[in-house]
Formats: C-alpha cells, structure tokens, sequence
C-alpha cells in the first residue's frame, strides 16, 4: 500500500493493548496498520511485558507464560487476522488534520508517512527506576517493577520495596502474603501515599520501614541474582547492608505520550484523559488503550480489555463518519 493510501485505522504501540486492537480490528476487515516502536521509549517491541520473567496472571494460561511467548501469541494472532504489522517508532502525529498524518523511522533509517481516519494510541508507560548499573544488571533475576507479576517468585523470602507512594504502599501490603519479610525503603521520612494506604502498612507487622533512605546499589551481581541491598542513610550518610532476594521499585510510571502532547488533552500527571467509560481522547477519532491513559491497573489483561473497547470504538466511528 502507497504512502498516499489514507488507511482506516493506524494502532500505535504493539503490547497487550495495541494487539487486542489490531485483532479487534483486523476481525472488523479495517485492515489496520499497527506501528511496533523498536525503541520507542526505551522499550522493545511487545511493551513492559517483554522485560517480566513468567506471566502467571494472565487468563487462559494455567501452566504459565513467559511475558515474551505471550507477546508473540498476541502478535501472531493480530498477523494471523489480518493486521499488518510495521516496526517504526513514531516520531510525529499531527491530529489536527483530516485524514490524520503519522510520521515513523524504521532501524534502517526509512521514514514512512501514513494517513488514517482513526488512530489507537497504546503506547503504554514504562516503570521508572533508579538508574543504578547493578539494578540494569539484575532486571529480571530479582529487580522487578511489579509486584503482581513477580512477587510469587520470592514466596516466604526477604524482600524490599522503593518507594514511597499509593504504588509502593500496596506493592508491601501484597508482597507481605507472599514473602517472609518486606522492607520498605523511601528516601524521605514522610511517605507521598493516601492515609489510609499508609496506615495499612504502619500496622503490618511484616513490613519494616527505612525512612530517609536511598539504595546506593543492588547486590548479587556476581551471583546473576539479588541477594541484598546496600543502602544509604540519607540523614548520617551511614551506609548497611539489607539481605533480601527481590527488590521491588515502585518509584512511578512515565506514559509515553509526549507525541501526543499539545494535541490531546492529558491529565496533569501526564497520562492521556479519555472519556470515562471509553477509549475516546478529546480528539474525534482518536482512541486512546492500556497504560498510557491507565496509571492504576496497569495489568496486561486490563489493557488488552481497553484495546478491545478502542477497536470496538473505531469501527463504530468510521461506520457514523462515512464508513471504511
Ligand atoms: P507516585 O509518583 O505517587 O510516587 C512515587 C514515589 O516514589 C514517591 O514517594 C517518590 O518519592 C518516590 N520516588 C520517585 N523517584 C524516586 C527516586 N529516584 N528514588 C527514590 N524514590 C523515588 O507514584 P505511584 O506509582 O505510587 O502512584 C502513581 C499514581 O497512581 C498516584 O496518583 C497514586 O495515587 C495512584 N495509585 C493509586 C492506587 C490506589 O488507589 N489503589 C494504587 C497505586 C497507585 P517522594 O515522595 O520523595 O517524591
């Protein structure tokens, strides 16, 4: 298909939520065109699954997953349909014009321009962490940003949580169920989160709280696995060691929507607003799935249920504004 093609539907983002999408819509006979950013955001193809060990939440898969078999079965199945699949980050969307204009760079250095009449953003967020070389080196083998996903890993062992927000409050809460002990590590000496979040894990006597405390570096690198924590008392500068076998960051999430910034209206926070109940941005036509317009679930299964609202929401659009 030519540049000039004005297409029906263009998905930007290609994990849970823009592969539902594109199946939703591919089984529509919209042909979608569906943009998988090959670094986009410092994510690979297949979103913040890809970067989970073994996903076991996930409905329909009882003997487990791996986040990046789950991925592929997702985009298998969106190929399989009918969508087409090109990798490319977006670097550009002009919103304000009819059809719409997107704008991508392929790894080879190609720039290809599309035109649609609907869009689905499913750029998703990525979890902020701190930055330290030896917490890059042990993504995966005990560094985690997500406790849902990954705390089962660590039953009736030690383990910290950074942070201290509503995330980081319930991350210690959940993982006490599971784990044998939960330290939780904030760099200041009064938490962010709700009260009532806070007092739920004051009174949980499996959680210890370090305040005014930073991780300096994460321990195990030698061993290819987490086996503590040094940590920094940010009041004496005194530093000690936390044995635990996990690390749980819940500093935040960062959506990645700055693409869209100053054509879409987003909530202060960043995130892209929809209307409540919908997929729909303040732009006709414009749909918006998963986690880049979703900061309290964040659950592949979520996403994938809002990619789903976004095709289903297309179609109905292309069909009121002229058809496809
Ligand atoms: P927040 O931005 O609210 O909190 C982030 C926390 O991480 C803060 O305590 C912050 O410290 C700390 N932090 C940030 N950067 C660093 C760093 N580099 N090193 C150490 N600590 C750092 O993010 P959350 O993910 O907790 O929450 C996001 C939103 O989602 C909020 O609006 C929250 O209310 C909502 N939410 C609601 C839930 C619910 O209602 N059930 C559950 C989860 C989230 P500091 O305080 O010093 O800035």
């Amino acid at each position: 298909m030519s540049d000039a093609e004005v297409r029906n539907v263009i998905i930007i983002g290609s994990g849970p939520a823009g592969l539902t999408a594109a199946i939703y819509a591919a089984r529509a006979n919209l042909k979608p065109l569906c943009i998988e950013g090959f670094n986009a955001g410092g994510l690979v193809p297949g979103g913040q699954l890809m970067y989970t060990t073994e996903v076991e939440n996930y409905p329909g898969f009882p003997e487990k997953v791996t986040g990046q078999e789950l991925m592929q079965r997702f985009r298998d199945q969106a190929e399989h349909q009918g969508t087409e699949i090109i990798t490319g980050d977006v670097t550009k969307v002009d919103l304000s014009k009819r059809p719409f204009e997107v704008w991508a760079e392929d790894v080879e250095g190609n720039k290809p321009h599309f035109k649609a009449k609907t869009i689905i953003i499913a750029t998703g967020a990525r979890a902020n962490y701190l930055g330290l070389d030896s917490e890059e080196k042990l993504k995966n083998k005990g560094v985690s940003a997500c406790a849902v996903c990954d705390g089962a890993f660590f039953r009736n062992e030690p383990v910290v949580v950074v942070g201290g927000g509503d995330t980081a409050m319930e991350e210690a809460h959940y993982l006490t169920g599971l784990c044998s002990s939960v330290t939780l590590i904030h760099r200041r000496d009064e938490f962010r989160a709700s009260k009532s979040m806070q007092d739920r894990v004051k009174a949980n006597p499996k959680i210890k709280i370090l305040y005014s405390h930073a991780v300096d570096e994460v321990l195990g690198v030698a061993e290819d696995k987490v086996t503590g924590v040094r940590v920094k008392n940010l009041k004496n500068g005194e530093t000690n060691v936390v044995p635990c076998s996990a690390m749980f960051v819940a500093i935040g999430h960062t959506p990645l929507a700055d693409l869209f910034q100053g054509q879409i209206d987003l909530h202060d926070n960043g995130y892209i607003k929809t209307i409540p109940g919908t997929t729909q941005t303040s732009v006709s036509g414009c749909f918006a799935a998963g986690d880049v317009q979703d900061w309290t679930f964040r659950q592949a299964v979520t996403a994938a249920g809002s990619g789903c609202m976004a095709a289903l929401e297309a179609e109905r659009w292309l069909a009121a504004n002229g058809g496809h």
